[in-house]
């Protein structure tokens, strides 16, 4: 999945409060828009809520949406290693953000053309994964992906900007190499992948 520009890895902590030593604890939240205190989120319970401790502001955690896309080559799937952070070297698919007014079908499309350069054939729907994304000075949110299948119609894979290298992996193999895999939903993608194409 393409990563945002604000994007960056949960490891290195929460934006400027990394690498330094600050009396604000970690707590991933951006400021409040009515007084600037980094808003908490609610730990469980559904809806789940971010609210403000000072003011008592609140809003809904809404869920971001992506798209990819699995192209399949007789009985093999496009794999992208990442080249940049958040999960330089791990295992991705083609994908990233759907933007607004964009349907997720032509988002994927995109994604996988900016990705690749490939060109596929029909699509077909393959199911939505929640995740969650970390940005720096929002912390984690959560994501829901849409993932669709399609044929490989013509093209050599091309690493984009974010992959360093683009591989065909049999069916078999998805998911059961050892690799790392750079988000936690891929291993329910594969499992249907496997189940959808038989
Ligand atoms: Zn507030």
């Amino acid at each position: 999945m393409k990563a945002r520009a604000a994007a960056g890895d949960a490891r290195r902590g929460t934006g400027a409060s990394s690498g330094r030593r600050t009396a604000r604890r970690p707590t991933g939240g951006f400021p409040c828009v009515v007084c600037g205190t980094p808003v908490r989120r609610t730990p469980r319970g559904k809806p789940r809520r971010l609210w403000c401790p000072r003011c008592l502001y609140r809003i809904y955690d809404y869920p971001r949406i992506t798209a990819g896309m699995i192209v399949l080559k007789e009985r093999a799937v496009l794999l992208l290693r990442r080249a940049h952070p958040p999960r330089r070297g791990y295992l991705d698919l083609p994908g990233g953000f759907v933007d607004a007014g964009e349907w997720t079908e032509d988002a994927a499309r995109r994604e996988l053309r900016e990705e690749t350069g490939l060109t596929v054939g029909p699509i077909r729907f393959l199911g939505r994964y929640w995740d969650r994304y970390f940005i720096r000075g929002f912390g984690f949110f959560p994501i829901i992906g849409f993932y669709y299948l399609a044929r490989w119609r013509r093209g050599v894979p091309r690493a984009g900007d974010d992959a360093a290298s683009a591989e065909w992996v049999p069916i078999g193999r998805l998911g059961r190499t050892g690799a790392r895999l750079a988000w936690k939903h891929m291993a329910e993608v594969f499992r249907d992948v496997r189940r959808a194409v038989r």
